[in-house]
């Protein structure tokens, strides 16, 4: 389904009057009723006892899928757009309750984005070259059965997102889900293959197990009808699947620094950079995880960061969350799973500081080599590292980053800082002046995925992402010139 300009404008203004809405609010209330008890005995299309069963399943369907018209698998599209759209508030409601971690409202934001813009087929394009000897063309064809890992932080967003994409290009994938967002990541599988037979086509283009455990990864990942592996996790996973043996991508984990520079305009700053760290809790992999400011602006952009809600902890209460959410074995340090993707005002009162509704992030001041700077927290908190000039900013960052080559944001108006930061970050995602979620197309242009595969290279993931290239020769005929 092609979206024109308008319906497209349309979309991100109201993505974008619902985000202000609820960016400067804590996370929605909880449902009334649960809405895990609501799927508890709900039959599931897709989910199959035995891993075996499901490969097998995949496989069939994606020899039913390939041959389809390009129109038709854009039927199937259109429909999972559709569906996912009419149960943004189920998964957003199902995600939070699950996984503890996130923020109704902004889930609710990012199921719509993956709905409305994740490019369908027409984001597989062909090459051609004619001449006296003939026409060449360069064609994107599906691997067959993708298995794809996805991650507990946006669970059903990336189950959305991977299938549209994955299914757009003539595969079908098995998933293999955090076990901690199995049932959400699950009902999305159903959800995909119920749009499927709705529209005519075949079940099981998604599917995976009731109970995802790392056998169950490790059958996926060795399995001979499985030709391309997509992870999107952290480190580990990466390593894993690209040890494969088989075409890996690999979606790994970030620590995205955000550099305000002396000729930033900081008011704007301050907002961008908070809005951007707070969004889901700063569960995005892409989203500000810490700070590197100018000196001479720093004040201000502490100044103005406080008046976005912003909660300046004190050296004993820093102390505090260093103790609480990280855990420490051997000078190493690991996140404490129970403040991932919490809000400040909780994270807050488990050190036991009482804020109001208007606290969205915790800020300090820190030597970069501080755990709550250096380690990747996914939570609402955000060091701040001063320095001297620029120069000092951008190799500050660049260690910062602990090439990953993710994802850099920087606040400046002047190009030659800009250009220098982007040049010497590498990243697969440079933010400039804007919050963090504008690179996934949230009030920035270009097209949504929670897959940026920085390891591997693809970038931000779309549907020619998962096709190999095939080249058709027709020689000595059917060039018309
Ligand atoms: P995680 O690494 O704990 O889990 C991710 C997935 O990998 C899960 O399905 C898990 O079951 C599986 N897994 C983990 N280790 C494995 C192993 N050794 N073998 C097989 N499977 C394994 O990550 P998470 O907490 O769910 O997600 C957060 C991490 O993922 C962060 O580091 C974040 O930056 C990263 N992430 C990256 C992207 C991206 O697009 N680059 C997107 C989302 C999350």
């Amino acid at each position: 389904m092609a979206i024109n300009e308008q319906e497209i404008q349309n979309i991100v203004r109201s993505v974008l009057q619902g985000m202000n809405a609820t960016a400067k609010t804590e996370a929605a209330p909880a449902p009334a009723s649960s809405a895990l008890a609501s799927i508890k005995d709900k039959k599931l299309l897709g989910i199959f006892d035995n891993i075996e069963d499901a490969i097998a399943a995949a496989k069939k369907a994606q020899k039913e899928i390939q041959p389809m018209p390009l129109e038709f698998r854009e039927k199937i599209i259109a429909n999972i757009r559709k569906k996912t759209l009419e149960n943004a508030k189920l998964f957003a409601e199902l995600g939070v309750e699950e996984t503890g971690m996130g923020n109704v409202g902004h889930k609710i934001l990012k199921h719509q984005l993956v709905a409305e813009k994740t490019p369908g087929t027409e984001d597989l394009s062909t090459i051609a070259w004619s001449g006296d000897r003939g026409l060449t063309l360069v064609e994107q064809g599906p691997f067959g059965v993708i298995g794809a890992v996805c991650p507990s932080t946006n669970p059903s967003e990336t189950v959305i997102c991977n299938s549209m994409g994955m299914i757009a290009a003539g595969n079908t994938v098995v998933f293999a889900p955090h076990p901690s967002a199995k049932n959400v990541s699950n009902l999305a599988i159903d959800m995909i293959n119920r749009a499927s037979i709705e529209v005519g086509g075949p079940e099981n283009i998604a599917v995976a197990v009731k109970e995802p455990t790392m056998e169950v990864s490790k059958v996926i990942f060795s399995h001979p009808d499985i030709s391309l592996l997509c992870a999107t996790g952290g480190p580990g996973v990466v390593t894993t699947v690209l040890s494969s043996g088989k075409r890996a991508m690999g979606a790994g984990a970030g620590n995205p620094p955000v550099l305000v520079d002396e000729t930033a305009i900081i008011p704007k700053a301050a907002e961008d950079i908070v809005n951007g760290c707070t969004f889901d809790n700063n569960l995005p992999c892409i989203a500000e995880k810490e700070v590197v400011a100018v000196d001479t602006i720093a004040d201000e952009l502490i100044y103005y960061m406080e008046q976005n809600g912003c909660y300046h902890a004190s050296k004993e209460e820093v102390d505090k969350l260093v103790k609480t959410v990280l855990i420490e074995k051997n000078g190493k340090y690991t996140l404490n799973r129970k403040c991932v993707g919490r809000s400040a005002k909780v994270l807050l009162g488990m050190i036991g500081v009482t804020v109001g509704d208007d606290i969205r992030c915790i800020i300090f001041e820190g030597e970069k080599e501080h755990p709550l700077i250096w380690e990747e927290l996914m939570m609402p908190i955000l060091g701040i590292v001063r320095v001297k000039n620029v120069d000092e900013g951008i190799e500050t960052a660049l260690i910062l980053e602990h090439g990953n080559r993710h994802s850099a944001h920087m606040h400046s108006t002047n190009i030659q800082n800009l250009t220098k930061y982007g040049k010497t970050l590498d990243t697969a995602i440079f933010v400039k002046n804007g919050p963090s979620y504008a690179a996934l197309g949230f009030g920035g242009e270009g097209y949504p995925t929670f897959t940026i595969c920085s390891r591997t290279g693809e970038g931000l993931t779309s549907a020619k992402s998962f096709t190999k290239s095939r080249r058709c020769v027709m020689v000595d005929a059917l060039c018309i010139r």
